[in-house]
């Protein structure tokens, strides 16, 4: 049984950080889906309701949960026993933030692999802030995100 974690800010989920979920949970026995919610950052969110659109868009596969997470996520997941975590990468830029955030995490937790899955390319330049910058400026939203999140946009907007 190969279980994966696959944390970020989520802030909100979009179609990118989806596709990502599809395919990890398509390769994983079980996928965990982890909201950060870190107290040195601002969100537009809030940890509840970003787990909450998590929720709905992942009901409908049933190896993937979603928790909430306000530690270190490689402490989350020793506890939790899962030694995977997934990481997104859409270009050089994430590849070296990533590459960093995960010798970081491998000094912390060296029994912990961080795996990266590239984006598909139509999701190439799709990014959580671009998705808040397009909403506030009240631009159509249907391509990046999911109705519940298109939704929850309009109404932090208006
Ligand atoms: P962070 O908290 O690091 O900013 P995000 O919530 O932005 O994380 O994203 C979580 C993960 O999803 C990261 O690994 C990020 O690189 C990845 N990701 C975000 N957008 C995309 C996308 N369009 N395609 C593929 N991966 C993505």
């Amino acid at each position: 049984m190969i279980r994966a974690a696959f944390p970020g800010s989520f802030d909100p989920p979009t179609f990118g950080h989806i596709d990502i979920i599809e395919r990890s949970r398509a390769i994983f026995d079980e996928l965990l889906v982890v909201i950060a919610e870190n107290k040195q950052k601002q969100y537009l969110f809030s940890a509840e309701e970003r787990r909450a659109m998590m929720v709905e868009m992942v009901r409908k596969w049933k190896n993937v949960t979603v928790t909430l997470c306000d530690t270190l996520i490689v402490d989350l997941l020793k506890k939790q026993n899962i030694k995977i975590m997934v990481r997104g990468v859409r270009n050089v830029t994430d590849f070296s933030y990533e590459s960093e955030l995960s010798m970081m995490n491998k000094a912390l937790s060296p029994g912990i692999e961080t795996i990266f899955m590239m984006t598909r390319p139509e999701y190439l330049v799709l990014r959580s802030s671009s998705v808040r910058e397009l909403a506030a400026f009240k631009g159509d939203l249907l391509a990046l995100v999911p109705p519940v999140v298109a939704d929850a946009l309009s109404k932090k907007y208006n």
